[in-house]
């Protein structure tokens, strides 16, 4: 496996895959053919179909700025190996200067089409499922952050300090900011008004519940304003893990440098998903995203709480097991419907999982690998109206009854 550092990877918003990821083939392809008069982008499946709404082209201009620019939105041309895929070309003096085919394959990590040069694979874990790293760790007398430490380089600590950091800072902007988010539905921002609420009440589960959503609708409604946010493990689900790990600090009481730790924790969970099935919508649909924090959330929150190796296993497994099936089908293509309302439900569903696995304390009956594995074989067989394009679910229905948009047929 990788290292967890290209797991949190800090960017703009809206979407790891659709925007962080085109961004960085942009740069990249500008680097390499420099001199061109002229670029011209094709986007293809998801991208063609979301990118509107996930403001891909926008961020494709930004990295290409002072260069003339053609974005093409090929919604016809089927994807022969992965659903996020674009061209770039290069033009100057009017030929062809330079061709690049790339794939955004998840969590703002690019792929270029027959180069190695972002698929260079530096192994930093040799053990990739959670069954082998618990086992190690056990017959070691390791706890999985320990892990985690032993295999990352020395300035490991202070790279999660940051990303702590700026996830803090996103849920402070959230929490502070009003008004209606980008695009064509007219969604407000709930999550100040959301903790306002929960000061009200004097009923503890409400409490709750309201806490931790209006954490995690903090975060998610500055990732669709296109604000700074962490991949945790992508854009349109960054919410869930910092609203956990915020609400175990005001809360419960634990300490920065105990969430630095929980978060290595969760990295780790993040990094098995990534390594044995993905961590993209457009590949196997929301499960992949959502239930990935959740699993990633639910870890952390019971290595926060001092729970085994079995309930820590059993909290993952519980998180992602009942996303299992979840589609992606974002209205409009804009990450805030059902975005955001799903961050909010998985960061309570993550508490949740802890506590169940504590509460049954019998570890789990499903091993944490086999329910990734199933989410990898659940995703392939959604149909792909459900990953990411927005012809199906919500998307189409919303579209049919609402903004009726012929371009989405
Ligand atoms: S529905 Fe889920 S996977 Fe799809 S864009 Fe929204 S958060 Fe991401």
């Amino acid at each position: 496996m990788r290292s967890i550092r290209e797991l949190y990877r800090v960017g703009n918003g809206p979407s790891s895959s659709h925007t962080m990821g085109p961004k960085k083939a942009a740069e990249e392809f500008k680097k390499k053919f420099s001199d061109a008069d002229k670029y011209v982008i094709t986007l293809f499946g998801s991208l063609a179909l979301t990118g509107k709404g996930h403001l891909t082209d926008v961020a494709i201009k930004d990295a290409l700025k002072e260069k003339e620019t053609e974005i093409i939105f090929d919604t016809k041309t089927k994807c022969d190996y992965h659903p996020n895929t674009l061209t770039l070309e290069a033009i100057k003096d009017g030929e062809p200067a330079g061709f690049w085919k790339v794939y955004s394959v998840g969590g703002g990590e690019i792929e270029i089409d027959g180069e190695d040069t972002f698929k260079e694979i530096k192994v930093v874990y040799e053990r990739k499922t959670y069954t082998d790293i618990a086992l190690y760790c056990s017959e070691n007398n390791m706890s999985l952050a320990d892990y985690v430490y032993s295999r990352e380089d020395k300035n490991f600590k202070t790279f999660l300090k940051n990303i702590w950091n700026t996830m803090e800072k996103s849920i402070e902007r959230g929490l502070s900011t009003e008004g209606i988010l980008p695009g064509n539905i007219g969604l407000e921002r709930y999550a100040k008004r959301i903790l306002e609420k929960s000061n009200e009440s004097k009923d503890d589960a409400v409490k709750k519940t309201a806490e931790l959503t209006a954490y995690a609708y903090a975060v998610t409604e500055e990732n669709a304003s296109g604000g700074v946010i962490v991949t945790a493990p992508t854009c349109g689900s960054s919410g869930v893990l910092p609203a956990v790990l915020h609400y175990a600090k005001e809360i419960n009481g634990y300490t920065d440098d105990q969430i630095v730790d929980a978060l290595a924790v969760a990295g780790l969970i993040g990094n098995i998903i990534k390594t044995n099935a993905s961590l993209s919508g457009a590949e196997c649909g929301c499960q992949a995203e959502i239930g990935s924090a959740c699993s990633m959330a639910a870890a952390a929150y019971s290595y926060l709480r001092g729970l085994d190796f079995k309930i820590i296993e059993a909290s993952s497994e519980i998180a992602m097991e009942h996303f299992l099936g979840l589609t992606c089908d974002p209205v409009h293509g804009y990450v805030q419907v059902p975005c955001i309302e799903r961050n909010g439900v998985a960061a309570n569903r993550a508490v949740d999982s802890s506590e169940l696995a504590y509460i049954q304390n019998t570890g789990t009956l499903i091993p944490f690998d086999t329910v990734v594995e199933t989410m990898y074989e659940t995703g392939k067989d959604l149909k792909s109206h459900y990953r990411e394009t927005s012809k199906g679910g919500l998307a189409k229905k919303y579209c049919k009854n609402k903004f009726y948009n012929p371009d989405m047929e």
